[in-house]
């Protein structure tokens, strides 16, 4: 048995980083051409594009690719039919000086990288509210009052509002890599490495754990779930930029790698990291991470309560009901549903709503809130290992005794999925 296909009519990866001569070459050209600044979320895009995940996308989406995927989550241009659920788009608000056939330098704005160089087939101004309600409304009670709340509570709301007033798309060729590789080492791996070391391994099913937070007990059972019925898992880490009081990816790494050194067999394990930014959209945002996670060679993507979620606005289940609604060939990834998650006394393990028939009082849970409160006054000797391993704790809470960090640990949104 094979790994599965790259997503895509192709089936193959479609890797846009230029190497050695050829990239020494464009990054030449460049120097002729306008220069575009662009966000750390459209550089994480870049990553994504340069590296094969997003395949088979050619670049940033033209409108023609837009409209598709806003109505009917379908490419109509680089690859028409093929499932895809959120726009990858590149947004500007001067396009006075660009048009239609130019090629343009796209540098990050934070760090002045250059990131690619891309050819502009479509400038549009996009109606964005129509794109914020198709891709991040969803069956939560926030959803019903979508535009009280959204533009003060939903962050993927904020970044397409907050973003330029015109779209521009095209091919583009990929040159940087940021400083990903030197920061995580070969957890930075793309898509043809994944596969690679899955092939070696000889597995075919593999499923792939979505992750933005440290790991807890909860969802290391998720994982080994995944792992009694597969061939392995693929840990995969977004290190891209979070919010505000999320805990940052170099602390997360350490959190990882505390816990897959004591409790993780690493012949059926895989860690890896990727540079995305997250949509928190939710549904939508899961089908993003099966099409990537498909492209790293994983069959299967680990989906629990809440996936991609933010505040209330999505269904607590809703990222895993989506993919049943998909027509047929859309995506060769099948979603593993998993409930949630917990300690049971009674059960005297791991246990699920679905398997466990005892009451909430026999459960260990601690909710994000009292998680915060017991790190923030130092005591991470109070939550209880059935909660959390204690090499994972430790490291956290030498995180929570920084300053810096304590400002950051009240914060709405840090440790979010514990709630
Ligand atoms: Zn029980």
């Amino acid at each position: 048995m094979a790994l599965v296909n790259p997503h895509g009519s192709k089936k193959e990866l479609m890797p846009l980083l230029l190497k050695g001569a050829e990239r020494d070459e464009e990054i030449k050209r460049a120097e002729g051409m306008k220069r575009l600044d662009i966000t750390s979320k459209e550089s994480g895009d870049i990553l994504m594009l340069g590296m094969g995940a997003f395949t088979p996308l050619n670049g940033f989406m033209v409108k023609e690719d837009y409209d598709g995927v806003v109505e009917d989550m379908k490419l109509r241009k680089v690859d028409p039919g093929t499932m895809w659920p959120l726009p990858v788009t590149l947004a500007q608000d001067d396009v006075s000086g660009i048009s239609e056939g130019d090629e343009v330098a796209l540098y990050d704005k934070e760090t002045g990288d250059l990131m690619a160089t891309m050819k502009i087939e479509s400038i549009w101004e996009p109606d964005k509210r129509k794109e914020c309600e198709m891709c991040f409304k969803g069956a939560g009670p926030d959803s019903e009052r979508f535009w009280e709340v959204a533009e003060e509570d939903h962050p993927g709301v904020q970044q397409v509002l907050g973003s330029g007033k015109y779209y521009i798309g095209g091919p583009i060729k990929a040159l940087s890599e940021k400083d990903f590789k030197q920061k995580y080492g070969d957890a930075y791996m793309h898509p043809a490495v994944a596969r690679g070391i899955f092939e070696d391994r000889g597995w075919s099913t593999v499923a792939a754990f979505q992750t933005r937070n440290p790991i807890h007990r909860s969802h290391e059972f998720l994982t080994k779930i995944a792992q009694e019925v597969l061939d392995g898992v693929f840990i995969h880490a977004l290190v891209g930029k979070l919010k505000e009081g999320d805990i940052p990816g170099e602390v997360r790494m350490k959190c990882y790698k505390a816990l897959l050194d004591n409790y993780y067999n690493m012949e059926r394990t895989v860690l890896g990291v990727y540079p995305l930014e997250m949509r928190y959209g939710g549904p939508k945002e899961a089908l993003l991470h099966g099409i990537f996670r498909q492209n790293f060679g994983c069959s299967h993507l680990i989906v629990g309560r809440d996936h991609a979620g933010v505040g209330d606005f999505y269904g607590l289940f809703e990222a895993q009901e989506i993919f049943d609604t998909l027509w047929d060939g859309a995506l060769e990834l099948q979603c593993l549903k998993i409930d949630w998650t917990f300690w049971c006394h009674k059960c005297g393990g791991m246990a699920s709503l679905k398997t466990c028939p005892h009451d909430k009082e026999d459960r260990v849970v601690v909710s994000g809130t009292k998680f915060r409160r017991i790190m923030s006054e130092g005591k991470p000797e109070d939550v209880p290992p059935e909660f959390s391993r204690p090499e994972v704790l430790a490291i956290l809470a030498e995180y929570y005794s920084d300053p810096e960090a304590r400002k950051a640990k009240v914060k709405k949104g840090a440790f979010e999925d514990l709630k």
